[in-house]
């Protein structure tokens, strides 16, 4: 058994990650539901909180202050870095815990975790009720309903465009290469 390392951030967002910390996602950022612009939302906090009434409660530039659809939009959506897609309304995470985006090595999938108050992680649903049954203190405030281990989607052409996978890309051309050669 063995249990999926921490993998480096994508290319595009590694420097903005926090230290010390294992989430893949560097940047958070919104789209205006009447601009189509994006506007990155300065922490997590709040992001999860835009998230989480996503459908009840669309986002608008006039949200924030001293902004409106007609600014220029704070990033624009291309493969300068890899972008990935939460589903709307995905409950804030419960107090004490935390909820990481891991990307994996090869840049297919991520990974959900959610820490736990104990600092454990928790990788499913079956991971809280464990803890819930070892902590029955916490019952009251960690309710299943409010973890979510849906996983955000890879915008595939983000994805190809970074260096991560152009360097796989080279390699297979190396090979190609090196075949051809005996002809
Ligand atoms: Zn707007």
């Amino acid at each position: 058994m063995s249990s999926p390392a921490p993998v480096p951030a994508s290319p595009g967002s590694s420097s903005q990650r926090k230290r010390g910390s294992t989430e893949s996602i560097g940047l958070y950022a919104v789209q205006c539901c009447e601009c189509y612009k994006w506007r990155t939302i300065p922490t997590k906090d709040e992001f999860e909180t835009i998230r989480e009434n996503f459908t009840a409660d669309p986002w608008f530039c006039s949200k924030r202050p001293d902004c409106t659809c007609k600014d220029p939009a704070d990033i624009e959506y291309d493969s300068s870095r890899i972008w990935v897609i939460d589903k709307p309304n995905i409950p804030k995470p419960p107090p004490n815990t935390e909820r990481l985006v891991i990307m994996r090595g090869d840049l297919t999938k991520t990974d959900i975790y959610y820490v736990l108050p104990n600092g454990k992680r928790a990788k499913g649903t079956g991971d809280v009720q464990k803890f819930l049954d070892a902590n029955p203190e916490y019952k009251d405030s960690l309710s299943l309903e409010s973890f979510s281990f849906t996983m955000p989607k890879i915008v595939e052409e983000t994805v190809s465009n970074s260096s991560a996978w152009k360097t796989k890309k080279t390699k297979k051309q190396d090979k190609t290469n090196a075949s051809s050669s005996k002809n």
